[in-house]
């Protein structure tokens, strides 16, 4: 092909691109609910992310300030990367036996990387996650969060009544002739 013919075959070719393109732009004029761009931040008040998403590590404390998280630390154990601290403390509790009770459970976000480990291996399905992703802040140490809200309490199953004794005359004596 010569350079004319070249010259008229990328002028071609070119308004066919754009003819694509414009296609394209003309299908989601018509069909604005089909669009899946996210026009952030200006919805950032009815933005809803997946429910998969992780956003940060959280305690999920109920609407009465109670949460599920015993201090027993398997998360800081599991945290490959260290970035669960488990302070806690040893108080008497109402039968007078040492119990075990959540301090502080510190998260350091800046070192997560939302491997999901803590909340899989947490025997008390205390942790999740929550979808909040807004995590620019102009100091690194707003990155590292108390996780228990002040005032919590673990929320403690009602225990289950103790199974009557069987009066000792029903048991069966052994026979001596045996
Ligand atoms: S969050 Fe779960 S695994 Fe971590 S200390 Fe609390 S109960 Fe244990
Ligand atoms: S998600 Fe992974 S990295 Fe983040 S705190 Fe949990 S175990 Fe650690």
């Amino acid at each position: 092909m010569n350079s004319v013919g070249k010259y008229f075959s990328d002028i071609f070719y070119g308004l066919k691109s754009l003819w694509k393109g414009l296609m394209v732009t003309g299908y989601y004029f018509v069909h604005p609910k089909q669009i899946v761009t996210q026009q952030y931040p200006e919805n950032r008040k009815e933005l809803k992310m997946f429910d998969r998403f992780k956003g940060e590590l959280i305690l999920a404390h109920d609407e009465n300030n109670f949460h599920h998280c015993n201090g027993c630390g398997i998360c800081q154990l599991n945290c490959p990367n260290g970035s669960i601290e488990i302070i806690a403390d040893s108080v008497p509790n109402e039968d007078g036996k040492a119990e075990r009770i959540i301090d502080k459970h510190i998260y350091h976000l800046s070192m997560c990387t939302f491997c999901a480990l803590c909340v899989k291996s947490c025997p008390s399905n205390a942790l999740a996650f929550s979808q909040e992703f807004e995590h620019a802040v102009f100091d690194r140490n707003k990155l590292t969060k108390v996780l228990n809200q002040p005032g919590s309490r673990i929320k403690k199953e009602p225990k289950e009544p103790k199974a009557p004794k069987p009066p000792t005359d029903t048991v069966p004596k052994s026979n001596p002739a045996n």
